[in-house]
């Protein structure tokens, strides 16, 4: 996939608060091109915030661990987190400068439960699998998915009836689209677009 050409698509999922800005001309030392994935929440702000107010007095046994573990990923992905959102969304940015450097960066909720860090987990997985590895957008979130359950299993952070539910709404979204589109779904993912009505 052309990323300059990628780039001007714009993502298929409503963003609550983060829509990624139009692409600006580029300014001599400001990025020539943007990559952006965004994860809308699926639940309300409200459910959002009831739940996030929970699990901090729940899980803060496990706050070290979570604290531990954003610091190893942004050292190992040199990823800048732009924004410790406030809300169950998050959204994966890829800057490329005119000189070729690339920045890395993600808005995601500060991990502090199994939702939170899944959502956390998802938007670092987008730089670690990379964003033009597959051609196919919901075959891209996927493998992001798989690769936050991963590190959650890695780490003991318990995958969650919530965070299924985060991950198979988003999957369902994205095969969804993938059919409206008229794109081939592969077939191991084609029960996604049946999960949810
Ligand atoms: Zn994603």
């Amino acid at each position: 996939m052309d990323a300059t050409k990628s780039n001007l698509t714009p993502p298929p999922e409503p963003l609550r608060s983060e829509p990624p800005e139009a692409p600006k001309k580029p300014r001599r030392c400001g990025p020539v091109s943007r990559q952006t994935r965004g994860l809308r929440g699926p639940i309300s702000a409200e459910q959002a915030h009831a739940i996030s107010a929970r699990p901090i007095r729940r899980d803060s046994a496990a706050l070290p661990v979570y604290a531990a573990m954003v610091h190893e990923l942004r050292e190992r992905y040199k990823i800048s987190i732009r924004k410790w959102r406030t809300d169950m969304a998050g959204v994966a940015y890829e800057l490329t400068y005119r000189d070729g450097r690339i920045k890395r960066l993600i808005a995601a909720p500060r991990p502090r439960s199994p939702v939170s860090a899944a959502i956390f987990l998802h938007e670092i997985g987008h730089h670690a699998i990379g964003f033009r590895r597959y051609a196919q957008r919901c075959l891209e979130e996927h493998y992001v998915w798989q690769w936050a359950f991963r590190e959650m299993h890695a780490r003991g952070i318990p995958v969650t009836g919530r965070v299924l539910r985060h991950y198979q709404r988003s999957m369902c979204h994205y095969v969804r689209h993938a059919h409206a589109r008229g794109e081939h779904v592969p077939a191991e993912l084609a029960h996604y677009a049946h999960i949810m009505a």
